[in-house]
């Protein structure tokens, strides 16, 4: 019997700790070999200027953050494939060259290659990237969302018997209920939830508005701690600043992780599965 393995792909460091700190770990006990692409260096996340310390840029201190996540996590690989990061929607760094974003408008077979070229190595039986939106509308999440798809899809109908053939391929996803208790808190605590995130451009509405069905739902609730301690390491993300309330709401509302399934097509809107490996030939 191979080894059962699953890549993710996605867009920042940070995205694999603060998005799946709580599936990875289980994934692991499972004895699943759990590789990662990080498609940019996130050097236009901000960063709190007391953090960037001895780092000589934003991008070295992320990638520090990312190896710290790499352990906790237990990845059996990273494929960083050195995008800049896009930043926001219309901003300056979106328009820089070397960015995702731009990379993927002006030569899209490339950064589709440099994923399906990380599938060739890891040669995964799942793939598991964003939903349509990017979670929540970040233009380097919509882009690894479309490449992702589209490698796996060039992967997955190539009869070459020698090179990967991924199996399924997810998005993650998680009920409607989730967001609403979201939107609930942020009016509670005066916010505007169109207005949400630290630069205030996430519009949660619109995150519920391209929430897709939830066909996957795997347990994580015993694994709240990992995913605590993997968010500590992106602290100039803010991340691991849960606090007792934060504990509390993250243990009511994520006890279960939920995805959708792309490929094969379920063809119906309900979950049917609580196990991404379900059906896969090995
Ligand atoms: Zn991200």
């Amino acid at each position: 019997m191979g080894n059962r393995s699953l890549l993710i792909s996605y867009a920042h460091p940070d995205d694999e700790s603060f998005g799946l700190g709580a599936a990875v770990p289980k994934w692991i006990d499972d004895g699943v070999d759990v590789y990662l692409i990080c498609a940019t260096d996130g050097d236009a996340g901000s960063v709190p200027a007391h953090m960037q310390g001895q780092y000589p840029s934003i991008a070295a201190l992320r990638q520090s953050e990312l190896d710290c996540a790499r352990k906790v996590l237990k990845f059996k690989d990273v494929y960083q494939l050195d995008y800049k990061d896009s930043g926001m929607a219309n901003s300056r760094t979106s328009r820089d060259p070397n960015s995702l974003w731009h990379s993927w408008t002006h030569d899209s077979d490339r950064v589709i290659e440099a994923v399906a070229d990380a599938m060739r190595q890891a040669r995964p039986q799942v793939v598991v990237t964003f939903n349509r939106y990017g979670g929540y509308g970040h233009p380097d999440h919509i882009a690894i969302q479309r490449a992702t798809t589209r490698a796996f899809h060039r992967l997955n109908e190539n009869s070459n018997a020698s090179d990967a053939r991924p199996q399924k391929l997810y998005y993650t996803s998680y009920p409607k209920s989730t967001v609403w208790m979201r939107i609930l808190n942020a009016r509670l605590r005066g916010q505007d939830p169109r207005r949400m995130g630290r630069n205030h451009d996430v519009d949660v509405y619109k995150i519920l508005e391209n929430i897709e069905p939830v066909h996957a739902r795997i347990p994580i609730a015993k694994y709240h701690d990992i995913w605590e301690r993997a968010s500590r390491c992106h602290a100039s993300q803010g991340g691991g600043r849960f606090g007792r309330r934060g504990r509390l709401m993250r243990r009511l509302l994520y006890s279960y992780q939920g995805f959708t399934r792309v490929y094969p097509v379920p063809g119906h809107d309900r979950v049917d599965e609580d196990d991404l490996f379900a059906g896969v030939e090995l």
